[in-house]
């Protein structure tokens, strides 16, 4: 489903050259559930942003459900994330002048389904993340961990391949995180949806299936918790 080969990037500023990822490969299969573990400014981000296809990496290729990313065309990237990738961002991006529902239907209007299809499709979602009663509130009257719920439906909306999630914990406190994660499991398990979540924490990481520790752009492989390989490099890791 997502499979990274050879991954490097560096960010120029004038001159002065930073290389934050080096020479990374791993593979994720349909309906895995991935954590991308690692500590400030190891390099989460800016991996997660590549292959969300954000933006163009310096060296490697990127492939989401067989197709390469990195050399896509603009505006075929652009086509490509409306119904391939999913984003759950740490503080929410929910639009405030649109209702719950609204938000989460927004990605269905880019794609000019029709108002009734969507508003059912939101509809079961919102009741799939728990909050059936909020749908026509506006995200300044629902919590954080509430606002993340609707985040959530959201990016599954569009049935994605892959759904990246960037520290979708970060800003909740631990009652509220471990909800959350109980959500993002049982959604995991029910649609098959595959995701990759990236987290500073090691509680957090723990809960999914597979851990990515990311050191200082390197990538050093783990399975929950057990050291398994050291720097990459070379042929892909397939996790299984
Ligand atoms: P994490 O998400 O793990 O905290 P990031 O991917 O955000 O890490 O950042 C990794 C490194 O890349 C940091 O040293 C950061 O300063 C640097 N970095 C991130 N974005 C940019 C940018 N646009 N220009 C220059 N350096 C950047
Ligand atoms: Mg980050």
């Amino acid at each position: 489903m997502l499979q990274i080969d050879r991954l490097s990037h560096s960010f120029k500023n004038g001159s002065e050259v930073t290389a934050v990822l080096r020479d990374i490969s791993f593979r994720v299969h349909k309906g895995q559930m991935v954590a991308l573990l690692g500590s400030s400014g190891s390099g989460k981000s800016t991996l997660l942003h590549l292959m969300a296809g954000l933006m163009k990496p310096t060296e490697g290729d990127i492939l989401i459900a067989g197709h390469n990313i990195v050399s896509m065309s603009e505006n075929r990237l652009a086509e490509f994330r409306r119904h391939h990738i999913g984003f759950i961002f740490q503080a929410y991006e929910l639009l405030a002048n649109l209702t719950v529902r609204e938000n989460i239907e927004l990605p269905l209007v880019f794609q000019s389904v029709q108002p009734s299809v969507r508003r059912k499709k939101a509809l079961a979602l919102l009741e799939q993340v728990g909050i059936p009663e909020k749908a026509e509130l506006f995200p300044s009257q629902l919590s954080g961990g509430q606002q993340q719920r609707v985040s959530i439906a959201r990016s599954l909306i569009t049935e994605p391949s892959v759904i990246f999630a960037d520290e979708p914990t970060g800003n909740l406190d631990t009652r509220t995180e471990e909800e959350i994660l109980a959500i993002l499991k049982e959604l995991n398990k029910a649609l098959d949806t595959t995701f990759v979540i990236v987290t500073h924490e090691r509680e957090v990481a723990a809960q999914t299936e597979h851990i990515l520790s990311l050191r200082d752009g390197y990538l050093i492989t783990e399975r929950q918790g057990f050291a398994e390989a050291s720097l990459t490099g070379g042929p892909a890791i397939a996790i299984t």
